[in-house]
């Protein structure tokens, strides 16, 4: 059996450079994050082990025990952030550069006259703070959604997506949007970021040679969820997975080629073990493993 990892997979500079932040040994123990830092449950676990605290969600405020916060990768309204100075608190902002793109996207089209539309998951967090600082805004997650734009009476729209969807769904949905009759100027900036678009070709381009994909990322990851869905619109067998515990060894009967991929918040080290943990079943499926 073959084992092939996506040319493009694991975490992102964004990732990579909130997380180094979040571990710095100056913030100790007196550091809370608000929101996951990361949609992965291992990054998250052992930042509680450095002692680290987290909130869910700036409602928790009161919760907030140090006098350092911390805004996650997926950013945060200024709104937000502002609150959480007012209430006393030292920001230090992880925020994505990617992710605050969007925010300057957005408030620059209404700036212009746009009506701001969002294509993206209502209640993901890089969501909510894209919108946080808008007065009126439309969240458009899908085909369905689209009948709130004439519902609304905006002819103009200004248009941007979140950063981790699939590049082929959003362009669908700009093109439904655009051909209604109620709709007559589009300004769309695609921001799907461009780590989220490498490990989308580099999954598709794997696809075409595997009979089935191990696809490795939080369960409440957006983008790792995309990597699933393009896998089966290429008709190809994915198991999506937090951990090697959860490889199962009949998954694995029969096949030729395995690839593997992973969202852009999964660790180097949980790519590498469930790479390991496949190489292991390899053995005992019969061939000899082939690694590349
Ligand atoms: S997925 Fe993209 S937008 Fe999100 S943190 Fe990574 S690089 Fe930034």
């Amino acid at each position: 059996m073959k084992v092939s990892l996506a040319n493009a997979l694991g975490t992102c500079f964004g990732v990579e450079d909130a997380i180094t932040m979040a571990m710095t040994p100056e913030f100790g123990k007196n550091l809370t994050i608000v929101g996951q830092l990361v949609h992965n449950p291992q990054i998250n676990e052992s930042l509680k082990k450095n002692g680290v605290s987290l909130v869910n969600n700036i409602d928790a405020i009161d919760k907030i025990k140090t006098k350092k916060v911390m805004i996650t990768a997926h950013g945060a309204a200024q709104k937000t952030k502002d609150k959480l100075e007012d209430a006393g608190f030292t920001v230090y902002d992880a925020s994505c550069p990617l992710v605050m793109r969007v925010h300057k996207t957005i408030q620059s089209m209404v700036t212009k006259g746009y009506y701001p539309v969002v294509i993206g998951q209502h209640d993901h967090v890089e969501v909510k703070g894209i919108v946080g600082d808008l007065e009126d805004y439309l969240v458009i997650s899908g085909e369905s959604d689209i009948t709130k734009i004439q519902r609304s009476g905006k002819r103009k729209l200004g248009i941007v997506s979140q950063t981790t969807l699939q590049v082929e769904k959003v362009e669908h949905l700009v093109k439904k949007i655009r051909d209604k009759s109620y709709v007559d100027d589009v300004y769309f900036v695609n921001t799907i970021c461009q780590p989220t678009r490498d490990r989308q070709v580099a999954v598709r381009d794997l696809a075409e040679q595997v009979d089935i994909m191990i696809v490795i990322g939080g369960y409440n990851s957006s983008n790792t969820k995309k990597l699933v869905q393009v896998c089966e619109e290429k008709n190809i067998l994915a198991f999506h997975i937090e951990s090697y515990s959860q490889l199962k060894k009949d998954w694995f009967y029969n096949r030729a080629h395995v690839g593997i991929t992973a969202g852009t918040s999964t660790p180097e080290h949980v790519i590498n073990e469930v790479h390991e943990a496949i190489l292991e079943i390899a053995k005992t499926t019969g061939s000899e493993p082939a690694v590349h």
